[in-house]
């Protein structure tokens, strides 16, 4: 199955399962003021989540285009996007998990054919400061259904923050860790905003075995990702406490959650650990590798950059997102930015909307016909946007290289001076600074921050 069967496979079987499926959110959410973009599906439902009854029901579903400008710097590993799209279902107090978890089972291994033997589970620990319990009942569940496969089923704790490889540790099936199993926007119970909905979470991995153990695949492999061999490509969260000024409370209807990962689910289908090789990204890939001349394995982390903040450039384009220098748009800057900046190492020097547009274009006109229908303006948005940092961008490197020639180390001063009078990004002059090996002084970022500080003050003094 590719990801476009996938998608459709997943929303028929939830609709069997008498579930309503609704519209998705826009990537920009209207009256949500606490995050800039649509990070799960779970967000455009918080309201209900919290106890307001659904127009349409207990029993929801759908497909929700996500937005995380947090994960833009794990971007050339092998598994995060800033944009994916997230299958989602939610029982707003009507099935438990004993229903839903053998739902998402029978999806991914009888619907879309995944190898239940390759399949690893996490849960939550516990934790006693905050009353709650472990999550045995998850365990349990999953437990029967792998040993209705044959497959043997062992749990291990390993509540650490210190986490690498250690899913599938020792071959336990199930691994419980502390608050990295606990889903909320915000983090573990102490961090969550007042009123913020959470609860702990199983998430679930499809093992590759073909990945070697070693630090040199995916740019992060310890962080977020549990390393390189088991890939996140969904999770079941029990939203069942609410934050207070205090501590935590029970949710007056207990709810249950699924949110999956199309494009890595695509990835585990099609039996690659590498997700730009699902149908949604690699036509993109082939496009860049026909325009650049260069190919793939040698130019992987380039190209996966440029794939990827192009799509997501023109799905905010989409949704009504311009480049400027605040909020939203000036994450859509960022993106076209580095976007640009990486696709100089593939030897492009003036942008490439013009090529690779086209091709989200093509790839997503049957669920987001939008873009097609856009497509000459989000086009002109982008086009505008290279043109018109094309210069900087050249002049800015250049001058990032001199100075390494030319001074000791690089100052929050210099960095300060890149960014007033050129216009270059501190985050690319810094990242070029790196991969140059250039020294940067130890107090640069607090340095600059002080200058921006004060360029500010008198910016306020004189208005
Ligand atoms: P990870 O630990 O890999 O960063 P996550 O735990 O932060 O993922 P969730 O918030 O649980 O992600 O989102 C639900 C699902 O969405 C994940 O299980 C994964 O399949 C998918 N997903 C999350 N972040 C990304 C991303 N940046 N790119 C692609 N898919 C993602
Ligand atoms: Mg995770
Ligand atoms: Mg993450
Ligand atoms: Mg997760």
């Amino acid at each position: 199955m590719d990801a476009r069967a996938i998608r459709q496979a997943y929303l028929d079987l939830l609709r069997e399962q008498r579930h309503a499926v609704i519209e998705r959110a826009p990537l920009v959410l209207r009256d949500d003021p606490t995050t800039l973009f649509t990070g799960s599906g779970m967000q455009p439902l918080l309201p209900y989540l919290l106890g307001a009854e659904h127009p349409d029901g207990a029993r929801l579903a759908d497909v929700q285009p996500c937005l995380r400008a947090q994960d833009m710097d794990e971007v050339g590993d092998n598994r995060h996007t800033t944009f994916f799209e997230m299958l989602g279902n939610w029982s707003l107090g009507d099935y438990s998990k004993a229903e839903q978890i053998p739902m998402v089972w029978y999806f991914l291994v009888d619907v879309v054919g995944l190898d239940p033997e390759r399949i690893y589970v996490t849960a939550f620990i516990g934790d006693s400061a905050h009353g709650i319990p472990r999550d045995d009942e998850s365990a349990d569940i999953w437990e029967r259904l792998f040993r209705e496969r044959g497959i043997s089923f062992d749990r291990i704790d390993l509540d650490t923050e210190e986490y690498g490889n250690e899913v599938g540790n020792q071959g336990a099936r199930i691994a419980f860790y502390g608050h990295k199993n606990w889903w909320s926007r915000f983090g573990g119970p102490d961090e969550m905003p007042v009123e913020d909905p959470g609860g702990p979470d199983s998430e679930i991995f499809y093992y590759f075995p073909q990945v070697e153990h070693d630090t040199a695949y995916g740019r992060y492999p310890h962080q977020n990702s549990d390393g390189g061999q088991f890939l996140e490509i969904g999770n079941s969260v029990s939203m069942t406490y609410r934050r207070t000024e205090t501590g935590v409370v029970d949710l007056p209807k207990h709810n249950v959650d699924f949110g999956g990962g199309l494009e890595r689910i695509a990835a585990a289908a099609i039996d690659s650990p590498d997700v730009y090789h699902v149908s949604l990204l690699w036509p993109m890939v082939e496009q860049l590798q026909k325009v650049t001349g260069k190919s793939y394995a040698e130019a992987t982390t380039a190209m996966r950059v440029v794939v990827d903040h192009l799509r997501g450039a023109v799905f905010l384009a989409a949704d009504g997102v311009r480049p400027s220098n605040s909020k939203q748009g000036y994450v859509m800057r960022r993106l076209l930015r580095r976007a640009m900046r990486f696709g100089l190492d593939l030897g492009l020097t003036a942008g490439v909307a013009a090529e690779l547009v086209p091709v989200v274009a093509s790839v997503y006109s049957d669920v987001y016909p939008e873009i097609a229908a856009g497509e000459a303006d989000i086009v002109a948005v982008i086009a505008k946007e290279e043109k018109l940092f094309a210069r900087t961008l050249r002049k800015g490197l250049s001058m990032v290289r001199r100075l390494g020639r030319t001074q000791p180390a690089i100052s929050g001063a210099h960095l300060f001076e890149l960014h007033d009078t050129f216009g270059m990004p501190i985050e690319l002059s810094v990242e070029e600074a790196h991969r140059q090996g250039i020294a940067l002084e130890e107090t640069w970022q607090a340095d600059f921050d002080a200058l921006m500080d004060a360029q500010k003050a008198r910016s306020r003094a004189a208005g």
